[in-house]
């Protein structure tokens, strides 16, 4: 095994063993630019490090003969006494990962060697303070010392002078530091600071090696989901100096503007300074552009150099460089960071340009980053009081008035309001004020509290974890330092950034949505540009993908909302939202009915509001299918909660005036109580037990079809039984179905072809896949509740209560209700999709489940072979770009 490769051995495709750094060094290398020339020693030898706490065996005498390839080549020794090779020690994972040790710059100086340095740079001052730093960093990184002591030290030595920068040092001062500094190591770290050049790099490189599992480097890892035993390389390269007078510098730039995509110059450049002083912000830097001015051939040497990065990596990059005595190298470069606006307009100029295609464009994009977008924002400008920031738990602009209970928000929102629900954490009670409210702010838990797991689900804005907030639900206040904030003052709060704000913040609706709802005009300012690139990277997806996108929608107008947005469909109506409101009291009516004649008198009153629902929808989605999906929760959601309606009953009954209706509904509240109602009479078991239920929808359904028809229209309902565990009660179902849709075509003189088929919901349902596929023309995956039911999990109450731990232990990095369980629920899928099509082949197969939105879901139902997905309006665009990502 290899544990040492030279720039020249290495190249970019290599990430996995050289790291991101290693592996971009040896690219620029191979292609001829100019790199300080050194080695990688690989992740491998870090694991093995880590593993077994020593260095493998093998690595000690790989470094030696690389560092004599590199002394040879540099004619020169490292730390050799009258004219030192001099190196850096750098880490570098896969991944950029900020909490791991950086970089050890000038290792082998020593109280020898920084005479030759002197000697040869021609510059005792420069040789003194690339003495002091190495000392200041060595000691700092590698010994552990506390780095405020070096900085106090270095601050006392410029006021001493009366000097503010630096650089007004001279070399007899920094001479004085080196002694400070080393002093400082001795008391600190008990050790003198090391002599013997090789002794100094391999501590560093050591240090490297442990500087994977600081805390900072796991938590971070845990909250980017980077695995933890990737382990970093090491990059031990000769020095350069940026810091040898006015004709030197040190610099970053990016290839183009991170911001917005625009090709162009953009950097920084810092005269006479080492890498480390540009971060730290001790000197002013100038921009890029000025560096032609100061040093006219490495500018133009530099603008070559970034246009073959460009066009070698077909990507924006970032670079840094170092210019020693007019000569220009390079130290680093990486494809950079960008926005999300400005991923898409990258995407499509490099299209432009011809360096990719559409299928890269699509990869270099993606659904997160199209959400981002379609958030509406504050206005950057606006002048108010920010009072707190917590967590960012679901994004969003949200200003309302600051209620603090569930109760307020309901009936504020109600008369009209825009609420927003302040609470120190939330529970399953608060779901009502939740749902009325505009955004959801806590002042304690994180992004997997209940408040952040319901708010994202709803597409809610939520802050969550603000600690500086104290929440005071007993006053219905909140007082944050000195301010308090009573209810019904405004509050604001971004739930993209976490900032909380006294008052209204004015908010700008994203020109992305607008795009989509079809309400963009022609322009050419910068959101015009954004629009166009999105426009044209939806165009390349739509092009690419392969799964047909629809909407789950009740309504017409969230029907034609998703249309706008691109729906080719619904894939769920839940038509238990049409029982809801002032229908209540008829469901109330259906429920109570002790006789056929009761039953079927409410069920008679039902069906025309069902029927105009369902023609506004066929209208609103005409010439695209429909499904509906017939009643399924259980039949207690529609009645009065139990306590409520108890303590109603027992006061009546102590002031002797009880009422008959009330008697009977608390009668009908106990026999339909159930320990576990998810569990219980809900579903396809609702149709078979109450008589009538599932043919009246039915019916209605089908006369609202020979409506449509009638009207010329094109109305294609499907009819979609929820909760089907077996297919004899799909059977049942369908004989019933049919029969009521052959006496509509009867009594209408219409013909009708209503598609009937079921959900798969159910382990017994995706197992028995094939046998349902008999009586089924149509499956649709209900994920919600086949995640629920797979894992034994209760979708409304687990992620308020162990989530947080399972997902701090690691046992999942996602809630499986937010992204497909690959290997438990999506392998059930994946059967019953092939048991399904071998069955009957013209199946028609979708989802219909939170998770058809989700963007690694909808590959793996890509995947998988489904024909749709269906997701909220909202999710529709990130669902169609995602499965034109998935094909392309
Ligand atoms: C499901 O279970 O995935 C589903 C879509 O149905 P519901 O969420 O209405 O239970
Ligand atoms: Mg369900």
């Amino acid at each position: 095994q290899k544990f040492v490769y030279d720039f020249t051995e290495g190249n970019r495709d290599l990430k996995d063993l050289l790291g991101g750094k290693g592996a971009n060094l040896a690219e620029m290398t191979n292609l001829g630019l100019p790199v300080p020339p050194g080695f990688t020693i690989t992740t491998e030898a870090c694991k093995e490090y880590l593993a077994n706490g020593a260095e493998p065996a093998a690595l000690r005498d790989e470094v030696t003969a690389h560092l004599d390839a590199l002394e040879k080549q540099m004619g020169k020794k490292l730390g050799q006494g009258n004219d030192p090779l001099l190196v850096s020690v750098r880490s570098g994972a896969k991944f950029s990962m900020p909490g791991m040790m950086d970089t050890v710059l000038n290792i082998g100086l020593s109280d020898k060697s920084v005479q030759g340095l002197a000697k040869q740079a021609g510059d005792d001052r420069f040789a003194w303070d690339s003495y002091r730093r190495l000392i200041q960093m060595f000691g700092k990184t590698v010994l552990g010392v506390d780095g405020e002591l070096f900085e106090d030290a270095l601050e006392a030595a410029k006021t001493a002078k009366k000097v503010a920068v630096d650089t007004d040092l001279e070399a007899a001062d920094l001479k004085k530091l080196v002694t400070k500094f080393k002093k400082i190591v001795k008391t600190e770290a008990g050790r003198d600071f090391p002599q013997d050049p090789r002794e100094q790099m391999d501590l560093a490189i050591e240090a490297v090696f442990n500087s994977w599992n600081t805390d900072r480097a796991k938590l971070y890892r845990r909250q980017e989901r980077i695995p933890g035993d990737l382990g970093t390389a090491v990059n031990v390269c000769s020095m350069v100096f940026g810091n040898l007078g006015p004709d030197s510098g040190t610099g970053v730039a990016f290839t183009r503007d991170p911001a917005s995509g625009q090709p162009g110059v953009y950097g920084d450049y810092l005269q006479n300074a080492q890498g480390e002083d540009v971060v730290a912000g001790i000197r002013n830097t100038v921009p890029l552009a000025e560096l032609e001015q100061i040093d006219k051939k490495s500018y133009d040497q530099l603008m070559e150099i970034m246009t073959t990065l460009e066009n070698h990596y077909k990507d924006l990059c970032d670079i840094e460089f170092t210019i020693e005595r007019g000569q220009l190298w390079m130290l680093q470069t990486r494809v950079g960071k960008r926005t999300a606006g400005a991923a898409f307009r990258i995407a499509t100029q490099l299209v432009d340009q011809g360096l990719i295609d559409e299928a890269e464009a699509l990869q270099r994009v993606n659904g997160a980053q199209l959400a981002q977008l379609m958030f509406p924002r504050f206005d950057d400008d606006a002048k108010v009081e920010k009072i707190g920031r917590g967590i960012a738990a679901s994004p969003g602009a949200a200003v309302g008035k600051a209620v603090f209970d569930s109760y307020t928000a309901v009936k504020w929102s109600r008369s009209g309001e825009k609420v927003i629900l302040i609470r120190r954490e939330t529970n399953p009670d608060d779901l009502d004020g939740m749902i009325a409210a505009e955004g959801i702010l806590t002042s304690r838990g994180g992004k997997t509290s209940h408040a952040a797991v319901v708010a994202r689900g709803m597409g809610k804005t939520c802050v969550c974890g603000a600690e500086d907030l104290e929440v005071d639900t007993k006053r219905r206040r909140m007082t944050v330092g000195d301010t308090v904030v009573e209810e019904g003052d405004v509050v604001s709060i971004d739930g993209s950034t976490g900032k909380v704000y006294l008052g209204e913040v004015p908010v700008v609706p994203s020109p992305v949505v607008e795009y989509f709802e079809g309400r963009m005009h022609a322009g050419a300012d910068e959101a015009d540009e954004l629009v166009a690139a999105v426009h044209r990277i939806m165009s390349f997806a739509d092009g690419k993908r392969r799964l047909r996108v629809r909407a789950n929608a009740d309504n017409a107008e969230d029907a034609l909302r998703a249309r706008r947005f691109g729906a080719q469909g619904i894939g769920l109506c839940r038509t238990e939202h049409m029982f809801l409101g002032e229908r209540r009291e008829m469901v109330e009516k259906l429920i109570l009915a002790d006789t056929e004649d009761e039953r079927e008198a409410a069920l008679k009153d039902l069906l025309p509001l069902q029927k105009k629902d369902f023609v506004e929808l066929f209208e609103a989605m005409d010439g695209l299918p429909v499904t509906v999906r017939l009643l399924d929760p259980p039949l207690h959601e529609f009645l009065p909660d139990i306590t409520e309606l108890s303590v109603r009953v027992a006061l009546a009954e102590s002031r002797k005036d009880s009422n008959e209706n009330d008697l009977r509904l608390l009668q009908a509240v106990h026999r339909l109580h159930e320990q576990n109602p998810m569990l219980g009479l809900r579903g396809v078991r609702l149709g078979l037990v109450i008589p009538g239920l599932f043919t009246m929808q039915v019916r209605a359904i089908a006369e609202a079809a020979a409506e449509r028809k009638n009207a010329k229209g094109d109305p294609r309902a499907e009819i979609m039984i929820p909760l089907v565990g077996t297919v004899q009660e799909l059977e049942i179902v369908r004989e019933d179905a049919e029969k009521v849709i052959a006496e509509v075509q009867e009594q209408t003189g219409v013909e009708l072809k209503l598609a009937l088929g079921t959900m798969i919901e159910l382990p017994r349902a995706a197992l028995t896949a094939g046998q349902i596929a008999e009586a089924a023309e149509f499956f649709s995956f209900g994920t919600n509740d086949l995640t629920q039911t797979v894992w034994g999990f209760s979708r409304d109450d687990v992620e308020a209560s162990f989530f947080t731990a399972y997902l701090e232990k690691g046992i999942f990095g996602v809630s499986p209700f937010e992204t497909i369980d690959k290997d438990g629920v999506g392998s059930l899928v994946r059967n019953a999709v092939k048991a399904g099509r071998e069955t009957r082949p013209d199946l028609k197969l979708g989802v219909c489940g939170e998770h058809g939105g989700d963007p690694e879901s909808v590959h793996f139902f890509h995947e998988v072979g489904l024909d749709y997905v269906s997701c909220s309006p909202f999710r529709i665009p990130v669902a169609r770009l995602e499965a034109g990502r998935a094909a392309a």
